[in-house]
């Protein structure tokens, strides 16, 4: 099993490699390429959030709790005092960061149903909604969250799978085929109550339209080949003409 610093960087290639992609099909801006990069980070760590000892588990939950505990109080700002808000701001932060997470301790099992591609993509839809709902990012920038959520979330599965191989003694470790599955095989409730979360929570994402639409269009194709290689001679800049 690869160590969170592993997954962190082997996440952070992958996801900048796409994201460059993205700015080179000029269908994203400089700054939102940040947020898809980040977004592919997030994926990269989010499958260990079903070990109960991980760093992944800690920030994460510390970051929602944050997060949500934020969106909370500035939804309530305009009905509330100062120190109601305070109040409201804790007791979120407090519930999401502490009680949540021991329930979510309990009910999971490491390399079960959160290392499936079902929870990649129930993560996925979660992410392009939230995207879109609370950050109120259009269709195509909150789906595009989504997908780099799932290509990060990708790459945890595979790199896993990949260290289940000892290289030196040509066998396979007790550990492969737990990480990158389709669904929970020993499990089927957790298995039938992600299908279920996955299909609910699509209903939730903003529509595909945009997305579509630009993935189908000429143009960016186009964009993406003609800055894929250098025009000229490599790393020639461009004179600028005063
Ligand atoms: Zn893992």
């Amino acid at each position: 099993m690869a160590d969170f610093h592993t997954h962190l960087s082997v996440a952070a290639a992958g996801s900048g490699l796409c994201s460059t992609l993205c700015l080179g099909a000029g269908i994203v801006s400089q700054t939102e390429v940040v947020m898809l990069w980040s977004a592919g980070m997030l994926g990269g760590i989010l499958p260990d959030i079903d070990s109960d000892n991980s760093t992944a588990i800690r920030i994460i939950f510390t970051s929602l709790a944050t997060l949500f505990a934020f969106l909370l109080m500035f939804n309530q700002a305009e009905y509330l005092s100062v120190l109601e808000l305070w109040v409201l701001w804790l007791a979120c932060y407090l519930s999401i960061r502490y009680l949540l997470l021991t329930a979510f301790i309990q009910f999971t099992r490491h390399r079960g149903i959160f290392h499936s591609l079902l929870a990649g993509l129930f993560f996925c839809f979660c992410a392009a909604a939230i995207s879109h709902h609370f950050f109120i990012l259009n269709g195509l920038l909150a789906w595009l969250v989504g997908i780099f959520v799932l290509v990060g979330f990708l790459i945890h599965l595979l790199l896993d799978e990949f260290y289940s191989v000892d290289f030196m003694n040509k066998r396979l470790k007790q550990s492969a085929g737990t990480a990158f599955k389709l669904i929970d095989y020993n499990n089927a409730v957790t298995s039938g109550l992600m299908g279920v979360a996955v299909i609910l929570m699509f209903f939730l994402t903003p529509s595909t339209e945009l997305l579509i639409n630009t993935l189908t269009s000429q143009d960016t194709w186009q964009a993406v080949s003609s800055h894929f290689l250098p025009a000229g001679t490599w790393f020639q800049v461009p004179q600028v003409v005063q």
